[in-house]
């Protein structure tokens, strides 16, 4: 089995779990956090800054590499590992969710999704079988399955022809799936926000045995109230010894909140996208390094971060180049928001191992300012 899982304890205050996921590419602790990288690279950090900074798996988009610079040309260079100098573990998403919300002239059918790519318009066609292909020529060490992700809020009777035919697609993937040693593939459980469905799917996937499952279809819009719901109700149907993924979802507090609800890994863009934009994520809220407010602040972006941006640049600084333009800039942001995410997820597991995670939660969200009414949250 390419892909385990080792179960370590669950938090006597909450149901978070802590664990550790080995893969062909090192081990990681969970509960962890995954910068996504989607074109083989995480914007503006190299490999080394990444590994530096505690990293220990990284995120790759099939659908972007799909269509450049082309998978095979990535399997010539001997795979993504060695093609983007990254020795970590690397998951890839099965480009499903990019078809679905990037390419608006697509049609669903049984034998899988014929739609136009979103730069030159040429048409494509991706199916649980292309999916696979594309994701061993890539060569990552956690794969997923081609799924459909339905917009919310979607009507019960779509969902479940969708959650339906996402089940067979799980079947033809692992059929087609060619390097089960070296690369493990995961299940997505559906289903919306519908109790009825979630189980439907988890049956399903669970029946087919694959070495771990992501709950899809969340943080697509949804209020946060239906996602910890639904998390509640779909986390405890997953098998207790395989890691569980929660897709797309990367804010400080939904993380803590996806933890509480037993799930061991998480990714997203939010880190990185809104560090290109001038915001950063603090221990006392979100701190926009662009505003006019900064431009004598001579202290680091965050005081109680020890990252190699707050120890070594100011606010004023990191403002000057932001405003500008300057690439640096956005270096210095994203390598303290990746860092703070991920400092985050150790405080978590140290949190879980001290079975304190409700207390943690508590002072965490008091200090971020979560409790507030209508507070600033990304
Ligand atoms: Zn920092």
């Amino acid at each position: 089995m390419a892909i385990t899982y080792e179960f370590i304890k669950t938090c006597r205050q909450t149901g978070a779990r802590l664990g550790k996921v080995h893969t062909p590419h090192g081990s990681f602790d969970t509960p962890t956090f995954m910068p996504v990288g989607t074109l083989a690279t995480v914007k503006t950090m190299s490999p080394e800054e990444l590994e530096q900074m505690g990293a220990n798996i990284i995120l790759s988009n099939t659908y972007h590499l799909w269509l450049r610079p082309g998978e095979d040309i990535i399997e010539e260079a001997g795979g993504l590992h060695k093609f983007m100098n990254w020795d970590g573990a690397i998951l890839t998403d099965s480009g499903g969710f990019q078809v679905f919300s990037l390419s608006d002239l697509r049609e669903i059918k049984e034998e899988g999704v014929h739609f136009r790519n979103h730069i030159s318009g040429e048409k494509l066609f991706l199916s649980p079988e292309k999916a696979m292909q594309i994701q061993n020529s890539l060569g990552s060490d956690i794969m997923m399955a081609f799924d459909e992700c339905p917009p919310y809020p979607a009507e019960f009777d779509y969902m479940k022809k969708s959650v339906e035919r996402t089940s067979r697609w799980a079947e033809r993937c692992l059929e087609a799936h060619q390097k089960p040693d070296s690369q493990g593939l995961f299940g997505i459980v559906q289903g919306g926000e519908y109790e009825e469905l979630r189980r439907q799917s988890a049956r399903d996937l669970t029946s087919l045995d694959f070495p771990g499952y992501a709950i899809g279809g969340l943080s697509v819009g949804e209020p946060k109230d239906v996602m910890n719901r639904v998390l509640e109700f779909t986390s405890p149907l997953l098998p207790e010894n395989k890691p569980r993924y929660l897709m797309g979802v990367g804010s400080p507090d939904s993380l803590i909140d996806g933890a509480v609800r037993g799930i061991d890994m998480f990714d997203c863009v939010l880190p990185t996208r809104i560090a290109r934009n001038g915001t950063c994520m603090t221990s006392v809220g979100r701190l926009v390094v662009r505003n006019a407010k900064f431009s004598r602040d001579f202290r680091p972006i965050d005081e109680h971060c020890d990252c190699h941006t707050c120890r070594n640049y100011s606010r004023a600084y990191i403002r000057h180049l932001v405003k500008n333009n300057e690439t640096f800039g956005f270096r210095l942001t994203t390598y303290h928001n990746l860092y703070f995410l991920l400092k985050l997820m150790e405080h978590v597991r140290e949190a879980i191992r001290e079975d304190r995670l409700g207390d943690f939660r508590e002072e965490f969200f008091e200090q971020y300012g979560f409790n507030k009414p209508n507070a600033k949250n990304f």
